[in-house]
């Protein structure tokens, strides 16, 4: 009985913040202030009572129609609100695992990592990790902008965690993240902005201090192979055309959550000769 409140309270949570993401990531690439206004119907600009904007339940309540204008909501808010749910879910799922790796045998920095590293708030600050990124996916998927802000504070948090760790491999993990970033930017001059935007270098710029090594390297890895498969799949059901770009902040932003999950499995699938 006690087992499951947690998990509720959990996917609750995430269905709470999902909500407050859907909102913030309309806002942000529209230059609106995150802070201020109520959430309005898009269509007939009225405002939202706070009945009709209870996550999920509102939506199948109004059967994905606005109350006053009766017009459809678009599908990105219900989305976003149980895709956060499910990924804070994971998060305290393999955080209730054992860890059996000290701290300075961790290799790959997933989730027993920083439950070793953080103990009980390690839930809290991967919430708020997850939140910066999936705010990165919908911005980009659906603006191809990775904003600032938003790329900036996820490095901080992430880099102010491993300069008070008692690990030793703060120097380490910020080279591979210095070096990550510096790889992306040349792939960005050579490509001239066509292949990789120049917000793909400030995200992967976190890759070393989240992931470490080798999980940084499983993490470009993943995302270039996702990005292939589905680049040529859309081109072969026409659904894409051959040099329109694609955002790649998606793929690194779904690699990076395979990776903190199932990292160390990934790790010796796919570089069993690594350590
Ligand atoms: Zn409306």
């Amino acid at each position: 009985m006690f087992g499951a409140y947690p998990y509720l309270l959990v996917l609750v949570s995430g269905l709470i913040i999902g909500s407050f993401l859907s909102s913030i990531t309309y806002r942000i690439p529209l230059g609106k202030s995150i802070k201020k206004g109520r959430s309005f119907c898009p269509e007939c600009k009225k405002a939202i009572a706070w009945n009709d904007n209870i996550p999920l339940l509102s939506y199948i309540l109004l059967k994905g129609k606005c109350r006053s204008c009766r017009k459809k909501i678009s599908l990105r808010y219900p989305l976003i609100e149980i895709s956060t749910a499910i990924l804070f879910f994971l998060i305290y799922y393999f955080y209730s695992f054992n860890c059996s790796a000290s701290l300075d045998e961790a290799s790959l920095q997933d989730i027993c990592f920083w439950k070793l590293h953080l103990g009980s708030i390690a839930p809290p600050f991967l919430f708020l990790a997850i939140s910066l990124l999936i705010t990165i996916f919908v911005t980009d998927f659906e603006h191809q902008v990775i904003p600032d802000k938003v790329v900036f504070f996820l490095f901080s948090i992430f880099l102010a965690v491993n300069l008070l760790s008692p690990a030793d491999n703060f120097y380490k993990n910020l080279f591979v993240s210095l070096a990550t970033a510096f790889v992306f930017l040349i792939l960005n001059l050579i490509t001239k902005g066509k292949g990789m935007g120049l917000g793909d270098s400030k995200l992967v710029l976190s890759g070393g201090v989240s992931l470490g090594w080798p999980g940084t390297l499983v993490w470009i890895f993943l995302s270039f192979w996702i990005g292939a498969a589905l680049g040529v799949s859309l081109l072969l059901t026409g659904k894409a055309k051959l040099g329109k770009p694609i955002a790649f902040g998606p793929f690194l932003v779904i690699g990076f959550f395979l990776t903190l999950f199932w990292g160390d499995y990934l790790k010796n699938l796919l570089f069993p000769f690594l350590q």
